[in-house]
């Protein structure tokens, strides 16, 4: 199909920058600002997704009813701020019903699955909520169930989307709307094949913005945060970090890979396969300028950043010579492909091999897999 828009720009607003009406407001001015911005891509408003996993853990009914209150008057705060409050309030009690009863299911029946619908409730009403203060400015805009589009596999939590079907999905239901109106859709979730709702994991409401750019071959993809860039260091712990006006895709990828939480690991993968440069910037001070990622940057420095990644658990094994070193190291990974295990930093020396991992909990896994033979495994404390 040939667009009338083939420079448009997908826009991603963090949770800060929809945590309430004034940042909705500023957010809205944003996308208003570019006409290049058709799609916008939501996090839930702040604070809500971490109050939804919480009840999808199964709270007690005092406990439920005070963090459904906590959710309802985050949504009310917004809503009491639109001169035509009416009709959006009622999809907002509808949800809110519908967070209710899957919050009480998860005391007695809880699943990923009961997990995933219960959180995209965030984005729902965040997605909802903004696509009324666009309208309310006179904005063509449209709302669209972002589930239609990002079909992933079953992973409940961490879902993966399969990039073929989110292509063909976009192309048939989302660039006809970016051609009629701004649409206003969710991040962060998506569906599986037997129409499940699913999520990318924390924070990927990233990912979601630039596999939707990728999927309809956006011109570029801005991600508003609460920080003016990508910074050598996370801001908000050293005072000293400067900001990068230009990085590459593969510096950026590995500094989110290595725990800078600006960016969701996996945003800048479907930005690299179609070389879609990323901005990030401030929503809060959109004059302070941001960080372009796009392929190459002349004369890269020899260090570019620092990251710092909590809750690492290293894991150092021996094989204590008893097969060669490369059979050891290919029936090591194929264990940790079997269970899934994400391996972050290798070293290996000539009796040993250290490697960080992400989560705890799959080591218990691991090591009942590994005792039945001759390595021997040590534990270091967690790491950070
Ligand atoms: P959003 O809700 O908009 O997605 P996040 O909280 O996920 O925002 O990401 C923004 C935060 O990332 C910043 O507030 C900052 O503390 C943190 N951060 C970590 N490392 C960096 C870095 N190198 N540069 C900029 N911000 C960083
Ligand atoms: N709302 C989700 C989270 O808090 C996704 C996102 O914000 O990117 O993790
Ligand atoms: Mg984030």
């Amino acid at each position: 199909m040939t667009s009338i828009y083939p420079q448009f720009v997908v826009a991603k607003f963090g949770g800060t920058s929809v945590a309430d009406f004034d940042a909705m407001n500023r957010s809205a001015g944003i996308v208003l600002a570019d006409d290049h911005v058709r799609l916008v891509v939501l996090s839930a408003s702040a604070g809500v997704t971490n109050l939804l996993v919480e009840l999808s853990e199964g709270l007690e009914s005092r406990d439920r009813m005070d963090k459904i209150d906590t959710l309802r008057t985050i949504q009310y705060n917004i809503i009491s701020r639109l001169k035509a409050p009416l009709v959006i309030s009622k999809e907002i009690d509808q949800l809110l019903e519908n967070i209710a009863r899957l919050a009480e299911t998860a005391l007695t029946m809880p699943s990923t699955s009961l997990s995933d619908e219960l959180v995209s409730h965030g984005e729902l009403m965040s997605s909802l909520l903004f696509a009324e203060v666009l309208r309310e400015r006179e904005a063509q805009a449209e709302w669209f169930d972002a589930r239609k589009v990002i079909r992933t596999n079953n992973l409940y939590g961490c879902a993966e989307p399969n990039i073929n079907l989110v292509e063909d999905q976009a192309e048939a239901h989302l660039r006809p709307r970016i051609e009629q109106a701004i649409v206003i859709t969710q991040g962060f979730i998506g569906s599986d094949d037997a129409g499940h709702t699913t999520t990318l994991g924390r924070g990927g409401s990233d990912y979601t913005a630039s596999l939707l750019g990728e999927a309809l071959q956006a011109a570029r993809v801005d991600i508003w945060t609460d920080v003016a860039g990508i910074y050598t260091t996370d801001p908000r712990i050293v005072a000293q970090a400067r900001r990068i006006d230009h990085i590459s895709f593969s510096e950026a990828s590995d500094m989110a890979a290595f725990g800078a939480k600006v960016l969701h690991p996996a945003t800048l993968l479907p930005a690299m396969r179609k070389n879609i440069p990323v901005f990030v910037g401030s929503s809060k001070n959109t004059a302070a300028g941001g960080t372009l990622v796009r392929r190459e940057t002349e004369n890269p420095p020899l260090y570019r950043a620092i990251a710092i990644r909590r809750k690492q658990t290293l894991l150092r094994l021996h094989d204590l010579h008893t097969q060669p070193a490369y059979r050891f190291f290919a029936e090591m990974f194929a264990i940790l492909a079997e269970h899934r295990v994400d391996v972050d930093l290798v070293t290996t020396s000539e009796s040993c091999i250290a490697l960080a991992v992400r989560f705890f909990l799959a080591l218990h896994e691991f090591r009942e897999t590994t005792a039945a033979d001759n390595s021997t495994w040590v534990q270091s404390p967690n790491v950070g």
